[in-house]
């Protein structure tokens, strides 16, 4: 994985970034761009985390996100130096966005058109078509303070963010997602529909901030899409741009340890015992995990405690991926099947660690939007289930087996009336894969929850309040889950890098007559 071409004069110091998550991929090129000499350093021997590539019977599966929405954020990633994604990766249409299949037999397809996504709404509950124009324009208000105003923006003081508070009471951001789309649709159906986007990124739809609506803005206004090829195609062109410039990817390498003198870190240690030393340290590991296992906090000891009983984890996931002999095209690319009950599953799952018999699922079948991505005439997919984090008592040994064949059995009665004739292959992760394989300290899908007492500055610092020079990137920071939120997270590193090393430039300055070495 190392490939030293093009490489840029270091002229800013030497940063290791610690996990090719999508957010470790992006501040890595970032930093790559602003003149950094950059490592980055992967526990497995592939890279994407969340995002990376499973191979079950002979077929490659995405392993975790599917749904790609906000292009530009990836094309601006690429025109950093001075290229054009179109010609690396290309990102295919997906339509409908979504269908959304009830228990009772109707569904709802939200599609990418705004008179076809009314008319639907108009088709499953006649005369509340014209609510949807209302409900786009809150959302749009939502996305252009939440996401274009302050995704990107540092929270890591105080005053940042009474700064933005009279903004969220004017948003109204303590109304849950759920009760926000309430104000616009009476049909129960329509409410799921529109307040799943916040089960996207970890959150209970009744318990999400309504800031959250600013999803549903995002994927009209760029649109939802797939990847030729799976979204480990577009990890992989990103991961290949960082080389191509002179980014050094290192797999293999499990952090477990940051070295620190004083109040600041000087690089990190992996379990072969290596030592990688550093200007700057970045992480795209749980913040959890880090302050808990790899760093000296001392006295700060008390504070990691207390954040790991008060913090509110987001749910855990089951994914089922599972290979068929046929070809199954009268589904589409994501289908949501909603259980009897919705807050009821989600309570239980959240509030009580449990699992009912009910099941929500999602169900992705890449090949409705890029047939190359199944052999011909069969069919992949996966299916996720939200269930309780490792808070629950659950014994995923036994439980998984069990589960999947529920899991199997719903999709068998709601979707696939022939499902088992055609199984093919199956394998499944639990909420111990998210903590033993991916450091995830609850097991949890999203890190943390996105609730607003745990968003901007309340969620974990993009800038450690401990060590000056120690940074964090990805879903448990600021803005948050979702490949949108931990893209930009790199961005709000990227001006936290800037402004600390123009700060000690200043300080460097000589005084006239001083010499500084
Ligand atoms: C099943 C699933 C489906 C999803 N679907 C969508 C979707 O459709 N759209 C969307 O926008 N979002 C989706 N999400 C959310 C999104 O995928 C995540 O929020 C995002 O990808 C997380 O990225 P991250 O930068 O936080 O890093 P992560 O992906 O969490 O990566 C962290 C990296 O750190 C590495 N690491 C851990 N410990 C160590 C160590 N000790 N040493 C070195 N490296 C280490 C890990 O191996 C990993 O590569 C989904 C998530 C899941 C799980």
């Amino acid at each position: 994985m190392n490939a030293l071409m093009d490489k840029p004069a270091s002229t800013q110091g030497k940063a290791v970034v610690v996990g090719s998550g999508f957010g470790g991929i992006a501040v890595a090129l970032r930093l790559l761009s602003e003149g950094w000499d950059v490592e980055l350093l992967e526990r497995h021997a592939d890279i994407g985390g969340r995002a990376r590539v499973f191979h079950l019977d002979g077929v490659a599966f995405d392993a975790g996100p599917t749904v790609i929405t906000a292009p530009f954020i990836f094309e601006a990633l690429f025109e950093r130096f001075g290229e054009r994604m179109e010609e690396h990766v290309t990102l295919l249409p997906v339509e409908p966005f979504y269908r959304m299949d009830f228990v009772d037999g109707s569904y709802f397809d939200y599609k990418s058109g705004i008179e076809d996504t009314v008319a639907e709404i108009e088709r499953l509950s006649p005369g509340e078509g014209g609510a949807y124009a209302a409900f786009l324009k809150a959302t749009e208000v939502m996305y252009q303070r939440g996401f274009v105003e302050l995704a990107e923006q540092p929270f890591t003081r105080v005053t940042d963010m009474l700064k933005v508070l009279p903004d969220l009471v004017r948003l109204r951001a303590d109304v849950s997602l759920y009760g926000f789309v309430s104000r616009f649709f009476s049909d129960e159906r329509l409410r799921k529909a529109f307040s799943v986007p916040s089960l996207l990124v970890g959150g209970h739809p009744y318990r999400t901030s309504s800031l959250y609506g600013l999803i549903h803005a995002l994927e009209r206004r760029g649109g939802v899409w797939y990847p030729k090829g799976g979204t480990g195609a577009l990890v992989e062109a990103l991961a290949a741009l960082f080389q191509r410039h002179g980014g050094v990817i290192r797999t293999g390498q499990q952090v477990s340890a940051i070295s620190a003198e004083g109040n600041r870190v000087t690089g990190v240690e992996v379990v072969s015992g290596e030592h990688y030393e550093a200007d700057i340290v970045v992480s795209n590991v749980d913040p959890l995990h880090v302050y808990e296992h790899w760093l000296p906090m001392g006295r700060w000891g008390r504070l990691v405690n207390g954040w790991r009983r008060r913090m509110k984890q987001s749910m855990g996931l089951m994914v089922v991926y599972f290979t068929t002999r046929r070809r199954y095209p009268e589904l589409e690319h994501h289908t949501i099947v909603f259980g009897d009950t919705f807050k009821e599953i989600l309570d239980a799952i959240f509030d009580k660690h449990e699992l009912l018999d009910d099941l929500s699922l999602y169900l992705h079948r890449p090949s409705a939007t890029d047939p190359q991505m199944a052999p011909a005439n069969q069919d992949a997919f996966y299916v996720l289930a939200p269930v309780p984090n490792l808070n629950g008592k659950q014994d995923w040994e036994t439980l998984e087996p069990v589960l999947t064949q529920r899991v199997l059995l719903t999709l068998q009665q709601r979707l696939m009336p022939d499902l088992f004739e055609q199984l093919s292959a199956t394998h499944a992760i639990t909420p111990r894969y998210f903590h033993d394989a991916l450091s995830s300290p609850f097991g949890s899908g999203f890190s943390i929850a996105p609730t607003l007492t745990q968003s901007a500055g309340l969620r974990f610092h993009n800038r450690s309040p401990h060590f000056d020079n120690l940074y964090f990137v990805g879903a448990g920071t600021h803005p948050g889950a979702g490949v949108p939120g931990v893209v930009s997270s790199a961005g709000v590193v990227e001006r936290l890098v800037k402004e600390d090393s123009h700060k000690r430039q200043k300080r460097l300055v000589p005084v006239q007559g001083e010499n500084v070495i």
